[in-house]
């Protein structure tokens, strides 16, 4: 599988990237090699990721516990300082061993710890392979407001290597394959054509070096995300908020980031059919496809209202207003809609019918 060019990085697959990460470490000469992983990774990932990598570099390893609600400051603050009490320092090299949250906030620890430290990502969940691990996008959470601090780093490498994917949950393999069907929808309608009935296809490989290529199409263009980059959020302004909001209510289930944009995803859809030029025949289509993966979640008006709420919060605002990406078609998106909350609210009615 070739490489792909990104932004003064590589992303490699299987062996090659594991060759080039040796070679990496043999040009720079690191003083130290630190793991980041959470306990589900370091149980199932770390054991391939031994198998892959030479004998002779010995990495320390820090483990966290896993989920969304790790991705904090705090978490941070403790790896920080188990960085620092085991002898790490300008030139250490992180390498980020788990899903989104890991390479999320590992990229981020790296990014700040002495200044800024070298730092690879090896992606273990579908969504960090197409997605997190790709763009250099790092942070963590501030409460219940997703991604809102955080630095644009890349890092010096990405390896994708679909084995990590075997002991992944069917639960946690939807959520990426919800970002992959994103991919399709903004930019690519033969991608979405082909793409929408892949779910029980045995190998994703290709697919996943075509969702890659797109997303990193999309940063080469627009790495500090002025224009074309916000693309990427469709789904997400409402998706973050619900992500946000089903982790902090005590009567509601965690859904996964998939989960979540998913319903941002039919929500932003059904927006896209009033405020741009997407047909309520699309829109159907958006919808029955994702009700096909995802089981359907009803969102009450109480919760549409709290929802709406932690929207404010959004990065993508701007003078106040809730910013959104909608659809003009499939394989099209349009950027910097202003949407009202009554349309916001049919939209979740279109969800809920
Ligand atoms: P995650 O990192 O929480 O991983 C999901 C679960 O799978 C965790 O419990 C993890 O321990 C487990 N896991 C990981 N790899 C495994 C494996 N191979 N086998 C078994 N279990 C495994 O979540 P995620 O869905 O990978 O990532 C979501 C995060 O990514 C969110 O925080 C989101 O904001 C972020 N994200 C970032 C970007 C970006 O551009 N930086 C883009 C999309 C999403």
């Amino acid at each position: 599988m070739n490489k792909i060019k990104a932004n003064n990085y590589f992303v490699e697959f299987k062996q090659e990237g594991f060759d080039s990460l040796k070679k990496l470490i043999i040009d720079n000469n690191y003083s130290s090699i630190f793991i980041i992983a959470d306990s589900n990774t370091k149980k199932h990932c770390l054991p391939v990721l031994i198998k892959k990598f030479s004998k002779s570099i010995k990495p320390e390893l820090i483990s966290i516990p896993p989920g969304e609600e790790n991705k904090t400051i705090n978490s941070c603050q403790k790896i920080w300082k188990t960085l620092s009490d085991k002898g790490g320092d300008r030139k250490s090299l992180i390498l980020n061993l788990g899903g989104g949250v890991i390479t999320d906030m590992g990229g981020f620890i790296a990014s700040t710890f002495k200044r800024g430290i070298d730092f690879v990502n090896i992606p273990t969940t579908l969504l960090s392979m197409v997605d997190a691990s790709i763009g250099g996008k790092t942070g963590v959470d501030l409460g219940a407001i997703k991604n809102q601090i955080g630095v644009i780093s890349n890092p010096k490498l990405v390896i994708i290597d679909t084995e990590f994917l075997k002991t992944l949950s069917e639960r946690e393999f939807k959520s990426g394959y919800s970002e992959m069907l994103k991919h399709g929808l903004i930019y690519d309608t033969v991608y979405w054509n082909n793409i929408s009935n892949i779910l029980n296809n045995g190998d994703l490989s290709t697919f996943i070096h075509k969702s890659i290529e797109i997303k990193n199409n999309i940063v080469l263009k627009d790495p500090y995300e002025n224009r074309l980059r916000k693309v990427l959020n469709f789904g997400h302004t409402i998706g973050h908020a619900i992500e946000s909001y089903f982790i902090e209510a005590d009567h509601l289930i965690k859904l996964t980031h998939g989960e979540a944009i998913a319903i941002g995803m039919i929500v932003e859809a059904s927006i896209s059919v009033s405020k741009c030029s997407l047909k309520q025949s699309e829109a159907n289509e958006i919808k029955s496809i994702f009700n096909s993966i995802f089981s359907k979640i009803k969102i009450s008006d109480q919760d549409q209202e709290n929802i709406i709420s932690l929207m404010k919060f959004d990065k993508k605002n701007s003078h106040g207003n809730i910013n959104f990406v909608l659809l003009n078609s499939i394989g099209e998106a349009s950027i910097d809609n202003v949407v009202s909350v009554d349309q916001i609210k049919n939209g979740f009615d279109f969800y809920n019918s």
